[in-house]
């Protein structure tokens, strides 16, 4: 008997099992539209020249590697506030927001759902029904109840909103409900700018705790018009959370570079607020990594580096929505009569296809083309040389 007797085995991270039969499928036009990753016009998981400047400027005055404070590099921290709020904004002036370094976006989520426990033990969690995936595992580890609020309605390919609004109304107090900022993943719909009023009337009204994943700013329809969301709830005078994640943006998935700020009522409550999520990371992994920090905050601190940036983010975002272009044209030469143009409808790196679990196994099966059971598949892996060949084999499954 060994102490790892009763130990079970756990099931496979879906989406991980995707790559590993992607891996071993021998079809020469096999396409992976499986993963949450871009990739440029030949296929490739880019490395951003604004990153590979930085980390040469970097490297021309190599640094020690000492510990990072908890909270993580000061001057990132300041980056992403004035990112995510704007720099004249009044919330990040007064000094009320709290802004930790954290691994990805995940770990922004993880350390506010590890503080959120600490601070309300009885709520419960609302998500977006369907929702990324790991939103459930997050704030159930943390020792969550989660529940889900109406979404995406396939009948009208967009957002039942009206039962959003009715599933919001219900909940009780403190019901921390975790909103997608921008770029839906895993429907791509997102809410318009009268809509996200109405939701924060509510959240309001309701006395609801809102936090917002904001893992993909920039690309929807740019840095500033995406980050107006988070600036609606500040003028809407809320306290409320947000994580970033710049591993999409930057390109830089590995170097697990995100944050978490959290907006209070005052400068002292932030310094209260800021204590507590030190605790949260002390107790986690003590402190973020340096390097992808680093980076980033060189980047967005050096004017000609953060044009860069912001221009091939600006690329990223305008070949996803020429790629989503083609596809509907793809469709359409291929046969298909039903209007899909739902797909251009559609922002960010994913599109819910529509296409149910049967047809998404004989896409696999029959022709290589790997997207997840869902329906939802990756348009910044299409490039001009796939994309045809996918509109071909899904006009042969619809
Ligand atoms: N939130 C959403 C909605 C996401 O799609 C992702 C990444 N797939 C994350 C958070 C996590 O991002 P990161 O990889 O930076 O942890």
């Amino acid at each position: 008997m060994s102490l790892f007797t009763a130990v079970e085995l756990a099931p496979r991270d879906p989406i991980l099992g995707l790559n590993e039969q992607f891996a071993a499928d021998t079809n020469p036009q096999k396409v992976n539209l499986g993963v949450g990753v871009y990739f440029d016009e030949n296929g490739k998981l880019p490395l951003l020249a604004a990153v590979r400047k930085a980390e040469e400027a970097l490297q021309a005055e190599p640094k020690a590697r000492g510990y990072l404070p908890i909270d993580g590099l000061p001057a990132y921290d300041q980056a992403v506030k004035e990112l995510v709020f704007g720099k004249e904004s009044e919330p990040v002036a007064s000094g009320r927001v709290a802004t930790i370094q954290a691994l990805g976006g995940t770990g922004g989520l993880k350390v506010g759902a590890d503080f959120l426990k600490k601070l309300s033990p009885d709520a419960k969690v609302l998500i977006s029904n369907p929702s990324w995936e790991n939103h459930r595992a997050i704030f159930n580890n943390a020792g969550f109840e989660v529940g889900t609020y109406a979404y995406y309605d396939a009948a009208q390919r967009g957002i039942d909103f009206d039962a959003l609004l009715a599933d919001l109304n219900a909940a009780a107090e403190k019901t921390v409900v975790v909103l997608h900022a921008c770029c839906h993943n895993p429907t791509g719909y997102d809410l318009t700018p009268a809509q996200w009023d109405q939701v924060i009337e509510v959240v309001k009204a309701r006395n609801l705790t809102p936090f917002l994943d904001m893992a993909y700013q920039g690309f929807s329809q740019g840095l500033a018009e995406d980050g107006a969301v988070v600036g609606k709830f500040v003028a809407a005078g809320l306290e409320f959370l947000v994580s970033t994640s710049f591993s999409k943006s930057f390109s830089l998935y590995g170097e697990r570079v995100g944050a978490l700020s959290v907006v209070t009522a005052s400068k002292e409550e932030a310094a209260r607020v800021l204590s507590q999520l030190k605790i949260v990371i002390r107790t986690n992994y003590s402190n973020p990594p340096t390097h992808g920090g680093a980076v980033v905050a060189y980047v967005l601190g050096n004017p000609e580096l953060r044009a860069l940036w912001e221009q091939e983010l600006g690329e990223m975002r305008t070949r996803i929505k020429a790629m989503r272009q083609q596809l509907v044209e793809g469709l359409k030469a291929a046969g298909v009569t039903q209007d899909q143009s739902f797909i251009t409808t559609q922002v960010g790196m994913f599109s819910y296809s529509g296409l149910n679990k049967d047809q998404m196994v004989r896409l696999r099966n029959e022709f290589g083309v790997y997207g997840t059971d869902s329906g939802r598949i990756c348009v910044a892996a299409l490039n001009s040389k796939n994309v045809d060949y996918v509109a071909k084999a899904i006009a042969q499954v619809i």
